[in-house]
């Protein structure tokens, strides 16, 4: 159909986008990875991108498509797009946050109950038939224990309504105090993990945040102490949180995110004391079909001279 505006896919994007997309778009799935001379071609058309979280766009990628106007992110982090080189050139930035908040929350609990309460090596050890053998080991209780949430946004709060449930402590690091919470808030992610019993981490990604959780922060955090990252791998040094699990620095770790994805290190595969999961936090079908949803509206809205339903921070 003639007049449909160009879009090109810079991810594997789930067949529910795909679909509306290609209703309304002329689609150029991932053409810059995959044909360079196609994408020459066809890049001075381009005027939309449609990727996921994990997505990368880069200054050098916007400064090839002259007819850029916006780029849609399904997913709420947007750490990989180069939002400044965006704007420079007046190009719109959006993303899907909210609809996700209930799934990363679920996550985060379901990785401190599973590494407190070693779940999967329970598991195992039924399988594997150790049972009549005799009990497994005790494991750590989870209730009533001291949470600390590094970034206390709207999937922080999440997590927190979550832990409450659960007679949790609850105490918290962000750039600025929340005094409408009723949480006890730490100016440095050190002093709140020397305050915790589980520190989850769910700040967003880049440069502001990349390591954010290093060494020092796990010493303070202590041998009794669990990790749990749901936010990106950049935030936390995994060279030292290695170090610190396989030395017990830290009791233990619950991990949805690496630092070079999917790429998991064989020392951290290697660690008993470890749950690691694959970048799952918003993997159900009911929450990937909502952002989906969300991803395309915003490129429905730009496209119709409307206000977008979410652009990111920056954009607004
Ligand atoms: P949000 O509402 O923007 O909240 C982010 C929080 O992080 C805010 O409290 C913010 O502080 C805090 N923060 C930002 N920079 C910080 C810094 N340098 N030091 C300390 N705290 C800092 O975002 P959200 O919707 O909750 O999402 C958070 C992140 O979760 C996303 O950006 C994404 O990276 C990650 N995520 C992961 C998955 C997954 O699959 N595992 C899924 C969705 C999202 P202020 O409140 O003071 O500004």
């Amino acid at each position: 159909m003639a007049n449909k505006p160009d879009l090109l896919t810079v991810a594997r994007l789930a067949p529910f986008l795909m679909q509306p997309l290609q209703g309304a778009f002329t689609v150029h799935e991932r053409l810059h990875e995959e044909d360079a001379a196609a994408f020459e071609r066809i890049a001075p058309a381009i005027r939309a991108i449609c990727g996921s979280g994990e997505s990368k766009v880069s200054a050098e990628l916007i400064a090839k498509l002259p007819a850029l106007e916006i780029i849609s992110i399904m997913g709420v982090g947007y750490d990989g797009v180069d939002v400044a080189a965006a704007k420079a050139r007046g190009v719109m930035v959006a993303h899907t946050p909210d609809v996700l908040n209930d799934d990363v929350a679920d996550l985060a609990l379901a990785l401190m109950l599973n590494i407190a309460r070693r779940i999967p090596q329970a598991e195992q050890y039924l399988r594997q038939g150790r049972w009549p053998g005799g009990p497994m080991p005790l494991a750590r209780k989870m209730s009533g224990a001291r949470l600390g949430i590094v970034g206390m946004g709207r999937i922080g709060q999440a997590i927190a309504d979550r832990a409450r449930a659960f007679g949790m402590s609850i105490a918290y690091t962000a750039r600025s105090a929340k005094p409408a919470l009723p949480y006890t808030f730490h100016a440095t992610p050190r002093a709140l993990a020397a305050a915790s019993d589980f520190l989850v981490v769910i700040t967003p990604g880049g440069a502001a945040t990349r390591k954010l959780i290093d060494a020092e922060v796990l010493r303070a955090l202590g041998p009794t102490g669990y990790l749990i990252n749901v936010a990106r791998g950049s935030v936390v040094d995994e060279a030292a949180l290695i170090e610190a699990l396989q030395q017990g620095t830290i009791a233990g770790a619950g991990l949805d995110v690496f630092e070079n994805e999917p790429h998991v290190p064989e020392a951290l595969r290697a660690l008993d004391n470890v749950v690691l999961v694959p970048h799952i936090g918003s993997a159900t079908t009911q929450t990937r079909h909502a952002m989906a949803a969300r991803a395309f509206d915003n490129l429905q809205a730009h496209f119709a001279g409307q206000p977008l339903p979410s652009a990111v921070p920056e954009c607004r």
